[in-house]
């Protein structure tokens, strides 16, 4: 049996731009399943935030799970979790990442560091694409027309394709999520299943916490074309677009939200 409401997996929900989307979502009336590693509190917050903001008479479950999506089995069992809760997966959001713990330069770069990024930057959204994309093909001949058209949002970043040295190991886990990206939407074409990827720019969350100052003076100064940081809001209205198959002869699509910060100018 497949619940009315379609429902959304976002990795990191609980806080910054994962938030954002969850609420996005949840107010266009997706259920949404709120993954988190380890702030539970940020996460229970999110998830009162989202059931507020679903439309009015709207039963869409608003769901919580915490895994470590680095971990093999814990994917596992957040899929198992979602597929029993919530009936089926209409749309998966790979956002879930982590910067490096310092900027370090590039000619100082540890791999403690490098192979850290990658495990949750890059293999996560591999392998839970992978698992995800099976469970769907397994079960879309069951599916009414308008369910059998599930999709994933990998959320990347300006730095799969900027170059900056002083983490070059988030540079690189962001470059593989784009291909990522381009791998699935060959593959899951043909079925129907459409992948994307979301690339924020400078988006206001904790992430970017520790270096404020300096993007606040880069953005002053003209960094980005509209002068202003991204938020969490940006991104999620960006999302709902995709989940509502705006772009119905697209997949493989990069969408920039960074505020113009992909133009080259002169
Ligand atoms: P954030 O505020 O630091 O939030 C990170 C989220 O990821 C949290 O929900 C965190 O969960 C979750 N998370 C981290 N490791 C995890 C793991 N192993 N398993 C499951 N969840 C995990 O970061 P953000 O700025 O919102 O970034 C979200 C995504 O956007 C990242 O992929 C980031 O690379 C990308 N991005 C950010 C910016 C930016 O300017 N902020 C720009 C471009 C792209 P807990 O709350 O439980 O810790």
């Amino acid at each position: 049996m497949v619940p009315q409401a379609k429902l959304a997996l976002i990795t990191g929900g609980s806080r910054g731009i994962g938030r954002g989307i969850a609420l996005a979502l949840a107010r266009a009336g997706f259920g949404v399943v709120v993954n988190y590693v380890a702030h539970r509190e940020a996460a229970e917050e999110c998830l009162r935030l989202c059931e507020a903001a679903r439309p009015r008479g709207s039963d869409a479950p608003c769901l919580l799970y915490q895994a470590d999506i680095s971990r093999a089995e814990e994917r596992e069992r957040l899929l198992s979790f979602v597929m029993r809760e919530g009936g089926w997966l209409d749309l998966l959001v790979n956002n879930a990442g982590v910067a490096p713990a310092a900027r370090v330069d590039l000619l100082q770069a540890t791999e403690e560091s490098f192979d850290r990024l990658m495990a949750i930057n890059l293999k996560a959204p591999f392998f839970l694409t992978q698992a995800t994309a099976n469970l769907w093909l397994a079960r879309l001949g069951e599916l009414p027309p308008e369910r059998a058209r599930p999709k994933v949002i990998n959320i990347s970043s300006i730095s799969a394709e900027t170059a900056s040295s002083d983490r070059g190991d988030y540079c690189v886990s962001k470059a593989g999520l784009s291909m990522v990206t381009r791998l699935f939407a060959a593959r899951l074409a043909e079925f129907g299943i459409y992948v994307y990827e979301l690339r924020p720019g400078i988006i206001k969350t904790e992430m970017t916490a520790p270096v404020q100052d300096k993007y606040e003076r880069l953005i002053a100064q003209g960094l980005t074309p509209i002068r202003r940081w991204g938020t969490p809001e940006d991104v999620g209205r960006a999302v709902v677009c995709i989940a509502q198959d705006t772009f119905s002869f697209s997949t493989g699509e990069v969408m920039n939200v960074d505020g113009g910060f992909h133009l080259r100018r002169l």
